[in-house]
């Protein structure tokens, strides 16, 4: 019989401010789905800690630790490593530990992929329409060219952001990317594949929609959003109306969740029980 261990494997959450952040439920829940003696801790972190926190995860033996705002792209200059996609997005938003050094992914891009793929969407070649070009319109058009989208129209209200993710796609992804300034009722272009709204619009409480032409939304089209609260936003409600089919912001969340968790445990994640556990969260 082996002896008794007090200890629980750490893994946990930097962000400033942090206390609202529910990323603990999600993840809480599979760790108890599977009997991990794993435990998640929301931290807060201020910016000018940020450097010591990172260094004490080796210190305290943590497994590794989600990063939110405001640090997801401080963090890059306190990684050993940076996985490839990470660099180029440029912002972390996972570390794990491996013997003994800290590596930087990030996941937000790569769980919205698992999303589209667990549906069984292509994405090779296919024309891709995205609204915003902020951090998570960043994350996931990285991950979208990776994945051999042909073409990428960002559609995005601030020009000078927009033009400056347009040529990150453009010089460093195989991508081709062009860019439209949002000041007007965007039209979705006829043999547009996949429409991926990206911005924070909707976001509870708020209970906006995009500025586009709904009846430009095609059956025919696969639509995304990222707001995972609520997962069910007016414009995915209009997306559905309309005939699309349609992945929430919620199913992302679950999926770059997942893939922290496969890192830090070894282990596949319980997605449904995950994804039920913050959809209770949210309700
Ligand atoms: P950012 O602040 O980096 O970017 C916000 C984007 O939204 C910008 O492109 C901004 O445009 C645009 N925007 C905001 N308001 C409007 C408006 N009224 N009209 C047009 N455009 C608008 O935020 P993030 O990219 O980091 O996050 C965006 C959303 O994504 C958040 O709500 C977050 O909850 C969600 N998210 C979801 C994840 C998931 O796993 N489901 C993961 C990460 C984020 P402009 O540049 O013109 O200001």
């Amino acid at each position: 019989m082996s002896a008794k261990s007090y200890r629980s494997e750490l893994v946990g959450l930097f962000g400033y401010p942090v206390d609202e952040n529910p990323t603990v439920v999600m993840i809480e829940a599979g760790f108890r789905e599977l009997g991990l003696n794993y435990r998640y801790n929301t931290m807060e972190v201020r910016p000018a800690d940020l450097e010591i926190a990172v260094k004490s995860l080796k210190a305290l033996g943590y497994k590794g630790a989600n990063c939110t705002i405001p640090h997801k792209v401080e963090v890059l200059r306190y990684l050993d490593h940076i996985a490839p996609d990470a660099a180029i997005i440029g912002a972390v938003n996972t570390i794990y530990l491996k013997n003994g050094e800290t590596y930087g992914e990030n996941t937000d891009g790569k769980g919205f992929i698992v999303s589209l793929r667990d549906g069984k969407v292509e994405i090779k070649g296919k024309n891709i329409v995205v609204l915003g070009a902020g951090g998570a319109a960043r994350a996931i058009t990285v991950e979208l060219a990776m994945a051999q989208a042909g073409h990428i129209t960002l559609v995005n209200r601030d020009e000078s952001r927009g033009k400056v993710l347009t040529a990150i796609l453009n010089d460093k992804t195989p991508v081709k990317a062009d860019f439209v300034l949002w000041d007007h009722t965007y039209k979705i272009p006829a043999g547009t594949d996949i429409l991926v709204q990206a911005t924070s619009i909707g976001l509870y409480p708020d209970t906006g929609c995009p500025n586009i032409d709904y009846d430009t939304i095609m059956p025919d089209m696969v639509v995304c959003d990222v707001i995972p609260n609520p997962p069910q936003t007016r414009f995915i409600k209009a997306a559905k109306a309309r005939g699309a089919r349609t992945f929430d912001g919620l199913g992302m969340l679950v999926n770059q969740g997942r893939i922290g968790f496969a890192l830090w445990t070894g282990k596949e994640a319980p997605v449904e029980v995950m994804r039920e556990a913050l959809a209770k969260e949210f309700a």
